[in-house]
């Protein structure tokens, strides 16, 4: 693979690649970096998520005063950390989930009130440069937005190009969340076993984030079954899955979570399927330098996704072993 600035101008047999300034010779298995696509970035450590190999993140839902300009600085060359794209704050229902809730500081729930306070806040949030909306469906924290604020939140988002998550918890919410016309769930749901009809429209439509460790770090739940049973009927019937973690909210390590790898593949998930999920963009020419290596294949065997041997981000070599 050959690096020109911080995009990949090669990519394939060593004998055909250009000559180069610069080689670093890595004795591993090279993979595009990994995104997370469910952080709240403010609750870890940049730095750490960066040399943990994930090169990008999605925050989902923080006070937008200091999130956006985070995110904004992140696109810098030097920034000690992974891209950051950031929905800003949660919409929710007034005194919704999470303007109670303790891990979450005052401007994490931005509450709205009819169908035009909805749109006209996915509006704003756009104006601030959001890379996507987040709405909560929590209904077993408080009040949930209508229908007729979900659909339209989905409206002006689409209208602006932007995806919509919601946090789906409580009976009957990701049914909601599909009606509505939203694009994701944050959460792989964990508090119904989702009727095989509405995951077959889930499939059809949306993409699920993963998320199954936070439920327990480790340990077998009724709540991380149902996550997986979820999950598994969501990628059976073709959904596409995205690897994310929820960093910050719990013992979650920053960088690459190899429980949230396992409890993928101990979903059903193939290693090609978890690789799938985990990665932004492949190793090609013109894609970002955002690139790992690690101690083997893990085609062959996944866990050798924890172990690293080399973190590059925008053609930037950050960790080496
Ligand atoms: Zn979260």
């Amino acid at each position: 693979m050959v690096v020109d600035g911080d995009r990949i101008a090669y990519a394939g047999p060593g004998r055909d690649a250009p000559g180069t300034e610069l080689t670093v010779l890595v004795d591993g298995f090279l993979l595009p970096g990994v995104a997370d696509r469910h952080v709240h970035i403010a609750m870890s450590e940049a730095g750490s998520v960066l040399l943990g190999g994930v090169t990008a993140v999605r925050d989902m839902a923080w006070p937008p005063d200091e999130i956006f300009p985070l995110a904004d600085a992140s696109e810098g060359p030097s920034f000690n950390g992974p891209l950051i794209r950031a929905a800003g704050p949660m919409l929710t229902a007034p005194a919704g989930y999470p303007t109670r809730s303790e891990w979450a500081p005052p401007g994490t729930g931005l509450e709205v009130r009819g169908p035009e306070e909805a749109a006209s806040a996915v509006n704003r949030l756009a104006d601030r440069g959001a890379g996507h909306i987040k709405v909560s469906l929590n209904a077993e924290a408080g009040p949930t937005p209508t229908d007729e604020e979900l659909v339209a939140m989905v409206e002006a988002a689409h209208a602006r190009e932007l995806p919509v998550a919601a946090h789906v918890q409580g009976p009957g919410q990701a049914e909601r969340a599909l009606g509505a016309g939203l694009d994701e769930l944050a959460h792989s749901p964990w508090t119904e076993r989702v009727s095989d009809g509405v995951i077959e429209g889930m499939a059809r439509s949306m993409r699920v984030v993963s998320t199954l460790d936070i439920h327990s770090f480790g340990v077998d739940t009724p709540e991380l079954r149902k996550a997986q049973d979820n999950l598994w009927r969501f990628a059976s019937s073709g959904g596409r899955v995205l690897y994310g973690t929820d960093l910050g909210n719990g013992p979650v390590p920053p960088g690459i979570d190899i429980r949230e790898i396992l409890m993928l593949f101990d979903t059903g998930l193939g290693a090609e399927a978890i690789l799938e999920a985990m990665m932004r963009a492949p190793l090609e020419l013109g894609a970002p330098a955002d690139v790992i290596a690690v101690s083997g294949n893990p085609f062959e065997d996944i866990e050798t996704l924890d172990e690293l041997r080399l973190v590059m981000r925008g053609g930037r070599v950050v960790f080496q072993r």
